[in-house]
């Protein structure tokens, strides 16, 4: 442990510089409440500044072999897997995660994020048609330039990781910005991009807030493109911000997943998985499903075993292996998750567990911990079941039958992620083709696969990451037709 403030800074052309702005905004433990480092709540001239270096190293990298760029990424995912310890210590100080999460989840996806598209970097094809008047059609994908690659706090360097990786192996150079709120293992990343012998300029991370920071990155005139992910509102606001520079946009934004379990599931491994979906990272997960439909038949005897189960979650201090939930990332979440639960009271739900703030004993005594929280008894269409909460809050909601249950899936304005549980594989595709949502699981949760295209429908996305989508979007087709 370190005695006195951290002091983090900016990664920009090679190097550990401090922000021009010479502004900090405090980083916090959450599951202590205490501030342990500050991170630069840098300003356009940091930006400028970024996108300079980018700018000057972009045209070598563009034309650096693949072979080579899926090297480099190789080694930085080398690099990480080197540190993975230390890195999954430092993301669990800043987003409260239990630090068997960031040492089993987030860290060792940033390792394959890199190696993935390392191996896309040399595989990446682009199309040839021959056409019927002696033309021959092909398609360049040339990198875009420059671009912006924003995150959010819940799965910290797993996310800004999914969004550089593809955009380096493309050939762009990138300006980083993460998460305000966890940006230590991000700060760190300049080091093992470093260690791993990354050209200076080709990955600038640029720390700070979303209106300073964030708005001068989406809005300089150079960043072609810009990848984020986060709010929806945040999301509509780097639309609106960027509409008249006509920029590339990717945006995956928030969700109010559902977990639809008909009663012909295989019921233990349902319940298991259901849990695991609603409580993963204290709820913090875009994928999590929060609205659990279950057929009206099976409800008291899925009740009765759900909570028995959520009963056997430890909530407790994040570096204590025996936790399963840490702390949720800050105080104003507390206060949000804190709302919706005196909403759901609100609006008539019946609390089946959990509801209430939890003081952890030793050096916790002030962290954001709550007792994982579900009720039932609620609308399908209240607030509660509307709007995205991203806590540690499930609830239960009966349905009648298949066309129901669709049709409580479908109502949300989100259309993120959806888990189907039934033995009935007709029902499990027709709903799969049916249901409003980019990701679709039957009898599983978060099975994830980097080549599929990722993403969400209606306002949880626009565009789709991973895989061949996600070189694709930081490449530019261009069309050339020879006669020959
Ligand atoms: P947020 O929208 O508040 O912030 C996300 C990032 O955007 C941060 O780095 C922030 O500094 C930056 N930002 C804020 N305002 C900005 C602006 N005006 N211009 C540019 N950048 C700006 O989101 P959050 O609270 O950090 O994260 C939680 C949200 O992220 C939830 O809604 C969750 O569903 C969503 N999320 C979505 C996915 C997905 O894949 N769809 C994955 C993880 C999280």
């Amino acid at each position: 442990m370190r005695d006195s403030l951290l002091r983090l800074t900016n990664f920009i052309d090679g190097d550990y510089c401090a922000p021009l702005s010479n502004a900090y905004l405090p980083v916090v433990e959450p599951a202590t409440g205490k501030s342990f480092a500050e991170v630069p709540d840098s300003g356009a001239a940091d930006i400028d500044a970024a996108v300079a270096a980018a700018t000057r190293a972009q045209r070598a990298w563009a034309q650096t072999a693949p072979s080579q760029r899926a090297a480099l990424l190789r080694r930085i995912a080398d690099v990480i897997e080197t540190r993975l310890d230390a890195l999954a210590e430092e993301e669990s100080r800043d987003s409260g995660k239990p630090v068997k999460v960031a040492r089993s989840v987030d860290i060792p996806r940033a390792v394959s994020n890199f190696r993935f598209f390392a191996a896309m970097a040399e595989s990446f094809v682009s199309e040839s048609h021959q056409g019927e008047v002696g033309t021959l059609n092909y398609t360049l994908r040339q990198p875009l330039g420059v671009v912006g690659c924003i995150s959010p706090w819940n799965l910290p360097l797993y996310l800004l990781t999914w969004k550089i990786a593809p955009a380096l192996a493309a050939g762009n150079c990138v300006i980083a910005k993460p998460s305000e709120v966890t940006p230590v293992s991000a700060w760190l990343l300049g080091e093992i991009v470093q260690a791993a012998g990354l050209p200076p300029g080709v990955l600038n991370i640029v720390q700070g807030g979303g209106p300073r920071c964030g708005q001068a990155l989406v809005t300089h005139p150079r960043i072609k493109a810009v990848s984020f992910t986060g709010s929806t509102a945040t999301g509509g606001a780097i639309a609106a911000a960027t509409a008249t520079q006509f920029k590339k946009l990717s945006l995956e934004m928030g969700g109010k997943n559902a977990t639809v379990v008909f009663a012909d599931c295989d019921f233990e491994r349902t319940v298991t998985e259901s849990v695991r979906a609603a409580f993963s990272n204290q709820g913090q997960i875009c994928l999590c499903g929060s609205r659990i439909l279950v057929e009206r038949s099976l409800l008291p005897r899925f009740r009765e075993a759900f909570l028995a189960k959520v009963a056997e979650l430890k909530v407790g201090d994040p570096r204590d292996p025996a936790s399963d939930i840490g702390a949720v990332v800050s105080a104003a979440h507390l206060a949000k998750v804190q709302s919706y639960i005196a909403l759901a009271h609100e609006e008539g739900g019946r609390l089946l567990t959990g509801g209430e703030r939890l003081k952890i004993d030793g050096r916790c005594g002030e962290g954001y911990f709550l007792a994982p929280t579900v009720f039932d008894q609620l609308d399908a269409h209240c607030r509660v079941n509307q709007e995205e909460v991203f806590g540690p809050l499930a609830t239960l909601i009966p349905f009648d039958d298949e066309a129901q249950a669709l049709a409580f899936a479908n109502s949300t304005q989100y259309g993120l992620a959806c888990s189907v549980w039934t033995r009935d594989l007709a029902r499990a595709h027709r709903f799969a083709a049916a249901v409003e949502a980019g990701v679709v699981w039957i009898n599983c949760w978060m099975a994830r696969d980097l080549r599929t295209p990722f993403g969400g429908v209606k306002h949880s996305g626009l565009g789709r990451e991973g895989g061949l989508d996600g070189m694709r979007f930081f490449t530019e087709p261009k069309n050339v037709a020879i006669h020959c």
